[in-house]
């Protein structure tokens, strides 16, 4: 059987440090982090995630703001509250949660939010430099899922590791941070030829695909570590991931449940991103 990766737990563990370590901020200096989180119009499962992050915050002890912003808001107004915000001392973390309706171009949204406030990292500055290992953030879902690839205690030098999926957001950099791990890293795609033959390969396996129970138990070689991103609504509600749990589970070595593997670890990444960034914006190196 194999090890069961619990994101609850992990997640829980950083959460807790974060907390510690803001409360030692905030009795040693007196700076207590500030997230903002501005969503625009009215997409339930947005409000769902914006209102777990005002939780976090408050559960790890940072000041949120929150704006929210109706369906018809402009370009020229969104860009004009980031600025505001890039201005706003209290402000050390910045997220605009997507998608923005179509009048705006998340592109620009996201290059005026200032990199230094960039806790999703996603600015192009932030992701050059995860590409050159020389970064302050890592993006909150490839960080989370790497934290739980180093819960099981295995190496990664040396693996060879497969991420099914090249989205800028999670299958890039989870690749990047892969190699940087000085694993044998392979990207796939939607125009890979003969897919189950390179994840076989795979000692890690990262699914982020988008599609439910997509990765069976014929694609993943035995003993391998499966991080499965994926979340995906079925018909009858249920959440469920990218990788068929009940045929991958007994040929994995460990392996994350959707729920509650990966899904949780995105936030309290984003609670550690906000610590760093407030002491970085306050030179407070300890
Ligand atoms: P995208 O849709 O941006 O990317 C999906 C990737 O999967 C693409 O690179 C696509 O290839 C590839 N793909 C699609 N079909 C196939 C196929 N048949 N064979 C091989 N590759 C394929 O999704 P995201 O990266 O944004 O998200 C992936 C999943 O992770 C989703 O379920 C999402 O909900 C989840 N997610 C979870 C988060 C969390 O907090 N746990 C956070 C973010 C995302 P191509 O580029 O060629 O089109």
């Amino acid at each position: 059987m194999a090890q069961l990766i619990d994101g609850k737990a992990v997640s829980a563990k950083v959460k807790e440090q974060v907390r510690l370590e803001t409360q030692a901020l905030i009795e040693k200096h007196g700076i207590t982090p500030g997230l903002a989180v501005v969503i625009v119009g009215n997409d339930p499962a947005s409000r769902v995630y914006v209102n777990n992050k005002k939780k976090a915050c408050e559960a790890v002890g940072f000041k949120s703001f929150e704006y929210a912003l109706p369906e018809e808001t402009t370009q020229e107004e969104l860009l004009e509250l980031v600025e505001t915000l890039n201005a706003d001392p209290n402000v050390n973390g910045i997220l605009v949660q997507l998608p923005v309706p179509k009048q705006i171009d998340d592109k620009a949204i996201i290059n005026a939010i200032s990199p230094a406030k960039d806790v999703d990292a996603f600015h192009p500055e932030n992701v050059g430099r995860i590409m050159i290992g020389d970064y302050s953030f890592l993006p909150c879902t490839p960080a989370g899922a790497m934290e739980l690839i180093d819960s099981t205690g295995i190496e990664v030098a040396g693996k060879r590791c497969v991420v099914i999926g090249r989205s800028n957001i999670v299958g890039k950099p989870m690749a990047m941070l892969l190699l940087h791990r000085s694993g044998t890293v392979t990207i796939c795609h939607s125009r890979t030829q003969d897919l189950a033959s390179v994840t076989r390969e795979a000692d890690i396996l990262v699914a982020a695909v988008g599609r439910a129970n997509f990765v069976t138990a014929d694609m993943v070689k035995e003993g391998a570590v499966v991080i499965d991103v994926g979340i995906n609504r079925l018909e009858n509600g249920k959440l469920c991931g990218d990788v068929d749990f009940a045929a991958v589970e007994p040929k994995a070595c460990a392996i994350t449940p959707v729920p509650g593997g990966v899904g949780p670890m995105t936030i309290a990444m984003l609670m550690r991103n906000t610590l760093t960034a407030a002491k970085a914006q306050h030179g407070i190196t300890d």
